[in-house]
């Protein structure tokens, strides 16, 4: 353990050497709750090795991959703050699992590792998810600025942010994503869904939607929250892709999985 592991190049081996202490105090760190979790995925054992000793020298928690197919089966379960994701990968290539991370956690920070001469025929598939990338050979310094950064970017978004199943709300920016693609709201169907997040999971009423999102009491003889709710779900849903808005019957309604 003590010895630098092959990388393949000599540059890296120095710069894990001038990089950061694996032995250091920072490991004990993983087991408390508010530890980053890494997922590596990457293919070459002695990146593997670099890249897992000095993320969690600097207080990472890593969980690393060696396949594309383990790699987007990890990544999708859920449970990382960060990806650093390889391109060329054997089973599911690192822009396969780009675009299916995408999908499923619009805002989850992704670092490309590419190799140098890769990355030209690549960046159209990289700009699509406005990703950060590393050329490799890359400093250890390197990759730890960047997943700090990408963790800041979240950390400062995350208080503007309210989402569910695969639906994204800023607050600030009043926009709206669902698994990634942009909707354009109304302004009360934008309320109507904001008050429907901050609810996930639970059956809302229609006199509490009611007074929520257009703040007057209920009239019995009104369907705007239902006729509104109809606008919300043909604007957030596609084929086969309906909205997550569920009639519970002479309730009302419930944002959430179906049940
Ligand atoms: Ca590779």
């Amino acid at each position: 353990m003590g010895s630098a592991p092959n990388v393949g190049r000599a540059e890296d081996a120095e710069m894990l050497g001038k990089g950061s202490d694996p032995d250091g105090p920072a490991n004990e760190a993983n087991g408390s709750a508010d530890v980053a979790n890494v997922l590596l995925i990457e293919d070459e054992p002695g990146i593997v090795d670099f890249v897992r000793r000095g993320l969690e020298a600097e207080g990472f928690a890593v969980e690393a991959a060696l396949d594309g197919n383990e790699g987007e089966r990890l990544a999708l379960n859920g449970g990382f703050d960060a990806i650093v994701l390889d391109l060329m990968l054997p089973g599911r290539s690192g822009l396969e699992i780009l675009a299916a991370v995408r999908r499923a956690m619009p805002s989850l920070p992704v670092i490309v590792l590419t190799a140098r001469g890769e990355i030209e025929d690549r960046v159209e598939g990289l700009e699509a998810g406005a990703v950060d990338y590393l050329v490799k050979p890359f400093s250890m310094a390197e990759l730890v600025a960047r997943v700090r950064a990408q963790l800041r970017v979240v950390a400062h978004a995350s208080a503007s942010m309210l989402s569910a199943e695969d639906i994204e709300v800023d607050l600030l920016t009043r926009k709206v994503q669902r698994a990634g693609r942009s909707v354009a709201l109304s302004t009360t169907e934008f309320e109507l869904l904001v008050y429907l997040l901050r609810h996930h999971g639970q059956v809302v009423s229609r006199e509490q939607i009611l007074s929520s999102v257009w703040g007057y009491e209920h009239d019995p003889a009104t369907n705007v929250v239902d006729v509104y709710v109809g606008y919300l779900r043909r604007k957030l849903g596609r084929p086969g892709e309906p909205a997550p808005i569920f009639t519970v019957r002479a309730v009302g309604y419930r944002l959430g999985t179906a049940s």
